[in-house]
This record gives structure tokens, C-alpha cells and sequence, in this order.
């Protein structure tokens, strides 16, 4: 039986944050004055609704109507045989837009509208979190603007296309870089300017409190179907949960559900992009420390650590120099390892998974399924794993062909793309 501290010391891991938005040591809110009003406004109407039985009724709706939840816990048998352990895939590529974020988008922005906001604000670097909330924006009847740093609207014009094409203004960010920073200084400028009528919708779980402990909320849904699911299906928890981590969203929404049951291991896998030796990575938990970025304190690779030119890892939703503040707070604790996939790793784990099961997952999703694959052949004879597959990866195509050099072929897949 659990002793009274060890309850205390758990219960400590869910209770979060406290109301000042500390995950322990971590998060916060470190923003200019001005901004300090607007995410007050945000703290309290999201206190007010989380709980409410027509809000979240409202919620479901979309989740089941619009994204197609619940999402199925699919039994990766070919998978499973060729990695020597029981391997579930939560399939978070087939929701409406292909991946995660729309869990997080379509409840801020309901979100927004009991607020009584006209217009969604939200800055994208690839592109994904742009379309996502563009889409709930037409889908609500909302104004949206999409800052894009003007370097990555040349390098994502597809997805610079669908956020018009739905209906959304894309503004060009042109300072300093031209790329994801650029964009965030002047999307939070403009919620500033505009906040009595606009609603900065966040993509991951990352920035100034009240935002981690929102998108965890709304993303949560992914390890609250998982739990269920895992339990009709096969009588027993998982052994061990995996997730790719970017900012960290769609890892804390299959986590938090689970942090209380002890026994269930968990492992959120940072991209080592040409690897953590090098000045190419977004491994923030393997190799950064502790400072404050974008409004929080958290983890974070230092400054001129790594390069500033390109993607540093192959994984755009993985390049992120800081990471979710309650991702640093459960590794400082024990609860979750975090470990590192190379992009070598990774592009081998997104082909096995498209031989054995006919499933292409996202890049990002492949640095989780790298992991498993690492571990190959260690399973313990029963081990039951459930691993987030976030998003689908049609849009990694282009991408990985290249990074092959497929793409000035012209016999097709060249023999030997596999092995
Ligand atoms: C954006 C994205 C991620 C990374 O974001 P997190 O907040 O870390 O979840 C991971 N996978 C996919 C498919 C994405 O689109």
C-alpha cells in the first residue's frame, strides 16, 4: 500500500501548475507588462470553462463531427513481430488535417469565441499550426491572421496556399531572421495591439502561463482515449508510452492521463538531428539547461550552440530550441527519460513503419518510432508499448526522397531505399 508522502510526491506530478503557473521550478510567466492583462483575461474565462458540461459537450462534438475522434489504439502486428514487443500506435495522423494539433486548435478556439474574440492570431514556421488554425477559424467564422516569417512562406508556399485558400490573412514577418522568431515578436505586437478583439491562439505547449496548462487540456484527450482504449483492448496498462517532442504537446497529452500509475514508463524522444555532438540538433533535454524563453523558464539549448542556418533537425516540428515547461519539470523528477534520434535513425524508422504496416508517419512521429526500434530485440517477451504516431507524413515525402537523393531519379525508388 501507497504511503501517505509517496500519494503526496505523485499527486505533486498531476497538481500542476501552481497558480502562478510553476511547474516546480519551471514555466511562469516572464512577459512585458502589457501582455500581463490579456493572459490574465485568458487564465480566468479558461478556469471558467474547462469544466463546463456545455463547453466540453461543445468540444466533443467537434472532436467527433470535425477531427473524426476518437482516434483508433492500432495493433501494429508486422511492427510488433519484427521488434520483439506488442506495439500500439495511437493514430493521431488520421484526424482531420493529419496530426495532433487540431486537439489544441479547435478548443482555444471555441475558447475564443466565449470570449467573444473576432479574430484568431497565431505565428507558424512550417506551416502545419497556420493551417490548423486557419481551419478552425473558417470552420467558427473567425478572422485569422497567420504571421509566417517571410524566409519560410518561400520555403512552405503549399502551406502558405491552404491558409489563404481557407480564408486566412498570411502576414510576412521581415524582421531580423525572417523565420519562426521574426514571427512570434510581431504576432505577439499585434495581440497587444489588438487584444480587446483578438484571441493568440498557441500552438504547443510552450510560452507564458496560462498557455502550457491549455494545450496540455485540450491535448490530453489523446491519453485519455489511449488509457480507455488500452484497457477494453488488452485488460492492462501499457508498459512504457513514447511520443515525439517538439514544444511538447502531443507527448504531455499522452503522458498526463498516465503520470499517476507508476508502473507505466514513459519516453519523450528530442531530435539529435546529425547528432547531440554536433551544432545540429534541437535536443533540448539532453543538452540544454535551464533559462527563460518565450515567456517561461524551461530547458533550453544555449545560444550559439547550434547553427542558426536551416532546420537542424529533419523534422520541422521538432526544431524548437526550448521545450515545454512541464517536460523539463518530469524529467528533473524521474517520471519521464528523454531520449535523442538521430535523422539517419529516424528516416530508417519512417521506412520500416511504411514496409510493414503501409502507414507514413510524419518525421516527427519516426523520431519516437526510432526509439523503439533502438531498443529492438530488448523488449521483455510481453512488454505492451503504446507510441504516439502525431501526424501522418505525405508531407515528408518531398523531403525524404531528397534527403535520399531519389528525387533526380528516374527509375523510381532506387533498389536499396530500404536497406
Ligand atoms: C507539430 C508537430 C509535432 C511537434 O509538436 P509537439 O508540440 O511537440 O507535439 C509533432 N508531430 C507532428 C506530426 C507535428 O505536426
Amino acid at each position: 500500500m501507497a504511503t501517505p508522502e509517496s500519494n503526496l510526491n505523485r499527486s505533486n506530478l498531476i497538481n500542476t501548475p501552481d497558480k502562478n503557473g510553476f511547474f516546480g521550478p519551471y514555466g511562469g510567466r516572464f512577459v512585458p507588462p502589457p501582455l500581463e492583462k490579456p493572459l490574465e483575461d485568458l487564465t480566468e474565462a479558461f478556469l471558467k470553462y474547462r469544466n463546463d458540461e456545455v463547453f466540453e459537450a461543445e468540444l466533443h462534438r467537434e472532436y467527433v463531427e470535425y477531427s473524426g475522434r476518437p482516434t483508433p489504439l492500432y495493433y501494429a502486428q508486422r511492427l510488433s513481430e519484427y521488434l520483439g514487443a506488442t506495439i500500439l500506435l495511437k493514430r493521431e495522423d488520421l484526424n482531420h488535417l493529419g496530426a495532433h494539433k487540431l486537439n489544441n486548435c479547435l478548443g482555444q478556439a471555441l475558447l475564443a469565441r466565449r470570449m467573444g474574440k473576432k479574430k484568431l492570431i497565431a505565428e507558424t514556421g512550417a506551416g502545419q499550426h497556420g493551417v490548423a488554425t486557419a481551419a478552425v477559424a473558417a470552420r467558427l467564422g473567425l478572422e485569422c491572421d497567420i504571421y509566417m516569417g517571410e524566409e519560410d512562406m518561400r520555403r512552405q508556399l503549399p502551406n502558405v496556399n491552404r491558409i489563404r485558400l481557407m480564408g486566412a490573412r498570411v502576414v510576412p514577418a521581415t524582421s531580423g531572421d525572417k523565420t519562426l522568431s521574426a514571427a512570434v515578436d510581431e504576432a505577439i505586437g499585434a495581440w497587444v495591439a489588438e487584444a480587446d478583439d483578438a484571441f493568440y491562439l498557441l500552438g504547443s505547449a510552450v510560452g507564458p502561463h496560462p498557455y502550457p496548462m491549455i494545450v496540455r487540456h485540450f491535448q490530453s484527450v489523446v491519453g485519455t482515449e489511449a488509457r480507455k482504449q488500452v484497457l477494453a483492448q488488452f485488460g492492462r496498462l501499457p508498459d512504457m508510452l513514447c511520443a515525439c517532442t517538439g514544444g511538447g504537446s502531443n507527448a504531455i497529452g499522452l503522458f498526463y492521463p498516465f503520470l499517476m500509475d507508476e508502473k507505466v514508463a514513459m519516453v519523450g524522444v528530442e531530435a539529435a538531428g546529425s547528432g547531440v555532438e554536433t551544432n545540429r540538433h534541437a535536443a533540448t533535454l539532453t543538452t540544454g539547461n535551464p533559462q527563460v524563453i518565450h515567456g517561461m523558464n524551461t530547458y533550453c539549448i544555449p545560444e550559439g550552440l547550434v547553427s542558426r542556418e536551416g532546420n537542424h533537425c529533419i523534422a520541422a516540428g521538432l526544431d524548437y530550441p526550448g521545450i515545454g515547461p512541464e517536460h523539463s519539470f518530469l524529467k528533473d523528477a524521474g517520471r519521464v527519460t528523454y531520449e535523442a534520434a538521430t535523422d539517419e535513425e529516424v528516416m530508417e524508422a519512417f521506412a520500416t513503419l511504411c514496409r510493414l504496416e503501409g502507414i507514413i508517419p510524419a518525421l516527427e512521429s519516426s523520431h519516437a518510432l526510432a526509439y523503439l526500434e533502438k531498443l529492438k530485440g530488448t523488449f521483455a517477451e510481453d512488454a505492451l508499448i503504446v507510441c504516439n504516431l502525431s501526424g501522418r507524413g505525405d508531407k515528408d515525402m518531398d523531403e525524404f526522397t531528397r534527403r535520399k537523393g531519389l528525387n533526380d531519379s528516374p527509375d523510381g525508388p532506387a533498389k536499396g531505399l530500404f536497406c
